[in-house]
């Protein structure tokens, strides 16, 4: 009999995910529930869109492998989809002598995770790729692209339809049970249905601690959002940056700090800082969501991890505070910009898994719990490694006895 498989979360790597199984298993009834009117209405559109190359990432770690595996297939997507895809390459840029070893480490990195055509720039050169930018060296990777991760997530939604699959809008799930390998799907709202599936697979993003924790799984990680904010620089400026430019990231704080992206729409922004969020979802950085707030105030962890970063938050808080600050961090590497006018644009608000003891979970983590798969942590680049995170759900950790 043909198996029924439930994905809780229509973002990227739910979509994937589903997907995938109609790919794999064309006979399968595949169900998406999303708790929003439309995919991809949290971090999959809410992001740098960078198609990350695969530089930093620990090698022989998930990350490593589905980040470079993913690169591939979503430009494979692209291009096979009508979906716009821009090679405008990266630079990570070092400032002064101090960051070299950081600079030295990544670029042995990238070589270990075999990323296409890296290599390092002296101080003259870098002009040659990003005339405006200064630094004594840098990391180059010319494959390093951008996309719109919310247009792939649409397309992705229109195959699953296509191919048989449906995805189920305005359905919060409140939690999962298993029972004689039949999983029953709950919903928040008491007056729909509940439906019982052979499989589901969790990816639920920023609300992926709960969903897992409160249908059984493990209540760690917890997820701890950090928002991120952009600014989009003045039209007439964007051409003083060819592609993307980043820092060398600071080991004590792990994000990779405040960039230059091209996006794909052709505005240059600067952006996303790291900086707590009073809320999950709360895009305008005005409203609190007392639950959210109240769940990382009462979190051991987060109080490790503030009392360990506070120089960086203090860095990053000063970036928060003020647009002049947050352009000039910005502006050290590209001084023809240091009073470029810039507007706000969305926040991205990070799922970012977090350990009891204050650790950040550096690598993505899929746990499996009977016939549930729950996506625990899936932070950047989650969405550049979306469709090989969802061939390994499906073809190695749902298979797994
Ligand atoms: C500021 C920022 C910059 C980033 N930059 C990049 C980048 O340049 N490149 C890159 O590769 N990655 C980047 N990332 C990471 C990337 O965006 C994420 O890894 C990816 O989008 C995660 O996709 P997802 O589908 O797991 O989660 P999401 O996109 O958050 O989707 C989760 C979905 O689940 C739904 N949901 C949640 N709970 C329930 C429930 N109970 N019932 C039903 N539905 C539910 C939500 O509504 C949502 O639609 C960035 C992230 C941020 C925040």
């Amino acid at each position: 009999m043909n198996k029924h498989y439930a994905i809780i979360g229509g973002g990227i790597n739910g979509l994937s995910v589903a997907r995938q199984i109609l790919l794999d298993f064309p006979e399968a009834k595949v169900t998406v529930f999303e708790k929003e009117n439309k995919v991809a209405m949290h971090q999959s559109s809410h992001n740098s869109g960078v198609v990350h190359a695969g530089l930093y990432y620990e090698p022989g770690g998930l990350k490593a492998r589905l980040c470079r595996r993913g690169a591939e297939l979503v430009q494979q997507y692209c291009l096979e989809n009508d979906v716009a895809y821009d090679e405008c390459g990266k630079v990570v840029v070092a400032l002064d002598k101090e960051e070299l070893p950081r600079l030295d480490a990544i670029y042995k990195k990238s070589l270990a995770n075999k990323v296409p055509d890296v290599r390092m720039l002296t101080a003259g050169e870098i002009a040659e790729v990003e005339p405006n930018c200064i630094g004594v060296s840098a990391l180059y990777s010319p494959r390093t692209a951008i996309v719109s991760y919310g247009a792939i997530a649409e397309k992705i939604a229109e195959e699953i339809q296509r191919k048989g699959g449906t995805i189920v809008f305005g359905r919060k799930v409140s939690n999962l049970t298993e029972q004689l390998n039949k999983i029953t799907v709950h919903f928040a709202d008491q007056d729909h249905y509940e439906t019982t599936f052979d499989y589901v697979v969790t990816c639920a993003g920023l609300q992926s601690d709960r969903l897992a924790a409160n249908s059984g799984d493990i209540a760690t990680p917890k997820i701890v959002p950090f928002f991120g904010q952009y600014y989009v620089i003045d039209e007439n400026f964007k051409s003083h940056v060819k592609g993307l430019i980043y820092p060398v990231p600071d080991p004590k704080y792990p994000f990779l700090g405040v960039h230059f992206t091209k996006r794909i729409d052709g505005q240059m922004t600067i952006g996303p800082n790291a900086f707590i969020s009073f809320g999950r979802e709360n895009y305008d950085g005005k409203t609190f969501n007392l639950s959210d707030i109240y769940d990382f105030l009462t979190y051991k962890g987060f109080w490790k991890f503030s009392s360990k970063n506070m120089s960086a938050a203090l860095r990053e808080l000063s970036t928060v505070m003020s647009q002049t600050n947050f352009v000039a961090e910005a502006a050290k590497y590209v001084p023809s910009l240091e009073n470029v006018s810039c507007v706000p644009a969305t926040r991205g608000i990070r799922a970012q898994a977090m350990e009891s003891d204050g650790s950040l979970v550096d690598d993505f983590v899929i746990r499996k719990q009977g016939n549930i798969t729950h996506i625990r942590n899936a932070p950047s680049p989650g969405a550049t490694s979306s469709l090989a995170i969802a061939e390994y759900i499906v073809r190695e950790v749902m298979t797994h006895k």
